[in-house]
């Protein structure tokens, strides 16, 4: 008898059986609204922290499990509730960490909702609700996986398993690597996943292996002194409204591309992708062109983007003949994977300094980084990880970038520069993340439990630690 395949046969029948349990502990937790954003009601998170440390409590595994926070330097404040679990390795197996969120991003208008936001509801092999795929899914699929490991090798497992589960991901991450160094000893690990990412479509797997970084910050334009009738000295001086469109325009070229000196491009290959999935994905309406150069995946893995997404101006309904004397904006830019996030932002000043018309004056405050993310594809937990994803979705596994970022894993990277990290997640591109509607791929739920199960279930299999 194959009895390694006797395991895998019985964590793969362990972890499929268990996702009906799996699916309905994931709708418990998404009625509990754990939005960690100031203003909002944080005995919710604490809530949501308790349901998710009852949950791993239940899975009869860890020698210690805990809610706990840590300090957000340079302020008084403390952190969101993270559940941190432990169970030591035994027979010189390897150690895993699993991570994901339990917080939720806000819903939004709520009558763009087509069910209410925290009441789980199935509709086409989808489950609908705030945090059913971003990231309470990736808490169930850690939890799911662990299930079905204890259910299939009983007490005939010896890897190592840390499990975090993070309360503020949404909210910034503010005193994440603070808890990574104050518990730096139960969190060190082999093997790091990070189950807060999306797979290729909803049938093909998908390893996340580059990441962009971010930074955002305000800009604020003036170019007078007090506001005017714009019948009194228009077309004599410039409105800050004038300024602000010139000014703004000078950051992409006619084609849309970014035309900011300084920022950089990720040379690399990209999977063909056609401007059809583009616009069915994106919502890019025919009459409507697509913007930058190259292809399509290498705009949004491997280059710079730049959004502005706010902006304080006078209002439609408040507007009068009047000039600005000033206008704010937001600017939030996506950094290509290889270029740190502080070197692009400088970048972005000095293009907007270089380009201010008519003298405009500029103030720029609120930076904010996070640094892109490549990983290190040579290790051997990639391969592990890949065979495991092939194994559960019988489809071979697609190597992505993704085109957001998640700044805590230069975090991990800093504070344990030995693991390998594996970014996995369980969306799918419909997921629709952050935004009304949000939702689960039932059946790409069910293939990504199996999966990590299998690669819990390798991992363990693997003998002495590489
Ligand atoms: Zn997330």
């Amino acid at each position: 008898m194959n009895t390694e395949l006797t395991r895998q046969d019985a964590v793969r029948e362990a972890a499929a059986s268990g996702i009906p349990a799996a699916l309905a502990d994931l709708g418990a937790l998404v009625r509990i609204p754990s939005v960690a954003f100031p203003g909002f009601d944080t005995a919710q998170v604490q809530r949501s922290a308790e349901a998710v440390a009852a949950l791993v409590e239940g899975l009869g595994l860890f020698e210690n499990v805990e809610i706990r926070r840590a300090a957000i330097p340079d302020s008084d404040e403390i952190g969101q509730p993270a559940v941190l679990a432990t169970r030591a390795a035994r027979n010189g197996r390897p150690t895993i960490l699993l991570y994901a969120h339990h917080d939720v991003q806000p819903v939004g208008d709520e009558a763009l909702w087509e069910s209410t936001p925290f009441e789980p509801t199935v509709r086409d092999g989808r489950l609908y609700g705030r945090g059913a795929a971003d990231d309470k899914a990736g808490v169930m699929a850690h939890v799911g996986a662990l299930r079905a490991l204890k259910e299939a090798l009983g007490e005939d497992f010896d890897l190592g398993v840390a499990l975090f589960i993070e309360g503020e991901e949404e909210a910034g991450s503010r005193s994440f690597a603070q808890f990574l160094s104050d518990n730096a000893d139960a969190l060190r690990a082999d093997v790091i996943v990070v189950a807060d990412s999306g797979n290729w479509d909803a049938r093909t797997p998908a390893l996340t292996v580059s990441l962009r970084g971010n930074t955002r910050f305000t800009l604020r334009v003036r170019t007078l002194e007090h506001a005017s009738h714009s019948g009194m000295f228009g077309g004599a001086v410039p409105d800050a409204m004038m300024a602000t469109v010139k000014l703004l325009a000078t950051l992409w070229d006619e084609d849309g591309t970014v035309a900011v000196a300084g920022l950089t491009e990720r040379d690399a290959e990209t999977p063909a992708y056609s401007e059809e999935t583009l616009r069915d994905e994106s919502g890019l309406p025919a009459g409507v062109s697509p913007i930058g150069s190259g292809t399509i995946l290498s705009r949004i893995w491997n280059k710079p983007s730049i959004t502005v997404t706010g902006i304080d101006a006078p209002s439609v309904v408040h507007a009068s003949n009047t000039l600005s004397p000033e206008i704010s904006v937001v600017i939030s830019a996506r950094i290509a994977p290889g270029q740190p996030a502080r070197e692009a932002y400088a970048a972005i000043e000095a293009h907007l300094r270089a380009h201010a018309p008519f003298g405009a004056e500029l103030a720029f405050t609120d930076q904010d980084y996070g640094d892109a993310f490549l990983v290190d594809t040579s290790g051997w937990a990639v391969d592990t990880a890949l065979k495991a994803m092939h194994e559960a979705y019988g489809v071979e596994p697609v190597q992505i970038g993704v085109g957001g970022s998640i700044p805590f894993i230069a975090d991990l990277v800093r504070e344990f520069p030995a693991a390998q990290i594996l970014v996995t997640g369980v969306e799918d591109p419909h997921a629709r993340a952050h935004s009304p509607n949000e939702s689960l791929h039932l059946e790409t739920f069910r293939n990504a439990v199996v999966a990590e199960a299998l690669l819990l279930e390798k991992l363990d299999a693997r003998g002495g630690t590489a």
